[in-house]
């Protein structure tokens, strides 16, 4: 395994739409180990592909320091509620904002051996899911956050 570098806020890449994963292969497996190692280094509570300047849809989550979530093409397919809550992200750093999230998250993802998998979660998981997918997309939390 490996660090990653983490690229930030004016790398084009991180305005990308990240592409769908078709192979599900060994390389697959050492792009997500990589980011879980790369993710923990920075004490960083989820990472995305674009971040390390790879766009495919694939990111991890991890915000009590056991439970690893592995999101590969991710869709939500239901969600509810509304929190509010402070982020930031290892992509823009020292920014902290307020942004709006949903509380609970129904999202189909694919696991690393490309079957599927229902992920459902609350709370600050739900924050960071929506985060983290919203970088598959080219967004980053600064433009979704109300005030600092
Ligand atoms: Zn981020």
């Amino acid at each position: 395994m490996a660090l990653r570098n983490i690229i930030v806020e004016g790398d084009d890449l991180l305005r990308e739409r990240s592409r769908e994963v078709t192979v599900f292969d060994d390389r697959l497996s050492l792009l997500i180990d990589d980011m879980v190692e790369t993710m923990f280094d920075a004490d960083g509570v989820g990472l995305a592909a674009p971040q390390i300047s790879i766009l495919k849809r694939v990111c991890v989550v991890c915000t009590d320091g056991q439970k690893i979530y592995e999101l590969i093409n991710p869709e939500v397919l239901e969600s509810s509620g509304e929190q509010e809550g402070y982020e930031g992200c290892l992509s823009v750093p020292g920014a902290r904002g307020l942004v709006k999230r949903p509380t609970y998250l129904k999202v189909k993802s694919k696991d690393r051996k490309g079957n599927d998998v229902i992920f459902e979660v609350r709370d600050f998981e739900a924050v960071a899911f929506c985060h983290e997918m919203d970088h598959l997309d080219g967004i980053l939390f600064i433009d979704k956050m109300e005030r600092q």
